[in-house]
């Protein structure tokens, strides 16, 4: 920072002129004629979004390439490392997400997806879903839908693609990475004199910033949540999400994501390349730990086991499926499918093991005044349905469309009007998503045989209904 202005900017009277200039100019700080220099010292943005991880970064780029928002001063702060990739590297990450074709629409509006797709990107066009207590299965295939089904992409691809696009940008945005936000002050509803009309931001550096609008992007544990005090309705699960990446015992298509309801949780194993696939076993916090302490040969035997041991079959549950079956097939005789197999297991990609708690959560606001939340800062879902990102890149969708139509009435960004329609529109999609992912959870977590038995009639009934399951596949 210049150091003429900073000592200027100390003098309360002299910074209060700046910031009161500020507010009539809204532009770079000008004081007694000279444009200050100072690193963006009280900068007053736009736009300022706190948090660069797959969600943040995605809305960055989104606002940045959006014409009606051209010339708006847009800034992403990120408190970890930039995360550029020059070369991939030959091993998978451990962190992969499955990307719907909306989100993959998303990406490539942005520009990012080509960046993908050259880098490292596996389409899958099949879904098996089964219940570890019953035969009872769903399978969500290309013959019901259009084009592929989605992508198994690893989470630092998608971001180090987005930060590629975003250098593109760096006319229109501004982005600082080790940039840690710690305080966050809120303007007044009510005119108090002297008090300041944007939001105040101040990183871990002591440096502080000002905007019209903040968009909360920092995840799960949203300090622009807490903050801002919007109340959330949050519970931990009862379990951990084991991930890892898993070498196939022989090379095949694998172009079908598996996932089976074990009583303990879900077992899925997605696409990565013929010869890999991704783990993702969500499994009581105790089982999650011991899975991680075993030896590489014992993990697999546990995860081949876990794929296609009936030990959790009973006689009651299998004779009255396959009854419902009988009846479905004199019914609807050319509904269903067949059952495939899924790879077995040879061994798994080193140190590649990770544990996640897991847990839902749900802010009941989405905004304040001059505040958005998006992505997990906004809502947390358990990863059965692949469904978290994906989410968050909605939101990416529906905030950028009505900032842009903001812009373009020429009215203030951070004004309730707009936010408020933001909010109804992504909580209408978001919150029927959220309930049905939990309740499949609390359906799924148990071997009591009435439950498995409703929930067997349930997945072989949708399974006959293309219909029905498209409607489960939303897009965003
Ligand atoms: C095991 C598992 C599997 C999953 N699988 C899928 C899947 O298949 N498909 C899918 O769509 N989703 C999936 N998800 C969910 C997905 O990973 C999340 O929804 C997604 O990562 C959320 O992104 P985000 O950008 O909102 O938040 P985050 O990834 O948490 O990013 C927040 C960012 O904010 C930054 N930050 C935080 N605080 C501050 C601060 N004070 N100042 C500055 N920066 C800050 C952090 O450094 C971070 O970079 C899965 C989740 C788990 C746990």
């Amino acid at each position: 920072m210049h150091s003429l202005t900073k000592t200027a900017l100390s003098f309360n009277g002299i910074g209060r002129r700046c910031v009161a200039l500020n507010r009539f100019s809204e532009t770079r700080i000008i004081c007694r004629g000279l444009t200050c220099t100072a690193e963006h010292e009280n900068e007053l943005y736009d736009v300022i979004i706190s948090g660069g991880g797959m969600v943040g970064t995605a809305m960055a780029c989104s606002l940045g390439l959006d014409p009606n928002l051209e010339g708006k001063k847009i800034l992403l702060l990120e408190a970890g490392n930039k995360k550029v990739m020059d070369k991939v590297p030959d091993a998978y990450s451990t962190r992969v997400s499955s990307i719907s074709p909306g989100s993959a629409t998303l990406l490539s509006g942005v520009g990012a997806w080509d960046h993908i797709m050259n880098m490292r990107c596996k389409p899958y066009q099949k879904m098996q879903v089964w219940d570890a207590c019953s035969d009872a299965l769903i399978t969500f295939d290309k013959e019901n839908l259009q084009d592929e089904m989605a992508y198994i992409v690893e989470n630092n691809i998608i971001v180090a693609a987005l930060t590629k696009q975003l250098e593109n940008l760096s006319d229109q945005v501004r982005v600082q990475y080790k940039s840690k936000v710690v305080k966050y002050t809120w303007p007044k509803s009510h005119q108090v004199a002297d008090a300041i009309p944007w939001v105040q931001v101040t990183l871990a550096n002591g440096q502080t910033l000002q905007t019209k609008l903040l968009i909360g992007a920092d995840g799960p544990n949203s300090m622009v949540r807490r903050e801002a005090g919007i109340p959330t309705v949050k519970w931990n699960y009862d379990q951990s999400a084991v991930v890892a990446v898993l070498h196939l015992s022989e090379p095949t298509e694998n172009n079908v994501a598996w996932q089976r309801f074990l009583p303990t949780g879900p077992i899925a194993m997605l696409p990565l390349s013929d010869t890999e696939s991704s783990l993702v076993w969500s499994t009581s916090h105790r089982h999650a730990e011991e899975l991680l302490q075993l030896d590489e040969e014992s993990f697999v035997d546990s995860i081949n086991t876990a794929f296609w041991s009936n030990e959790n079959h009973s006689e009651l549950v299998e004779t009255a499926g396959s009854l419902f079956r009988t009846a479905l097939s004199v019914l609807m005789p050319s509904a269903g499918s067949a059952r495939q197999l899924p790879p077995s297991v040879a061994g798994i990609g080193p140190k590649s093991r990770i544990m996640f708690p897991l847990g839902m959560g749900h802010a009941s606001e989405y905004i304040r005044h001059r505040v958005a939340l998006i992505g997990d800062a906004a809502h947390r879902v358990h990863p059965l349905a692949g469904q978290g990102a994906n989410l968050g890149f909605g939101d990416v969708a529906c905030l950028t469309q009505l900032l842009s139509q903001a812009a373009f009435n020429g009215k203030d960004l951070g004004a309730m009007q707009h936010l408020l329609e933001y909010e109804t529109e992504r909580q209408r999609h978001n919150l029927p998503m959220m309930a049905a992912i939990d309740l499949m959870k609390r359906l799924y977590s148990t071997n009591a045989a009435p439950m498995v038995v409703l929930r067997t009639f349930g997945l072989q009934a949708t399974n006959t209904l293309p219909a029905m399951k498209v409607s489960m596949l939303s897009p965003l």
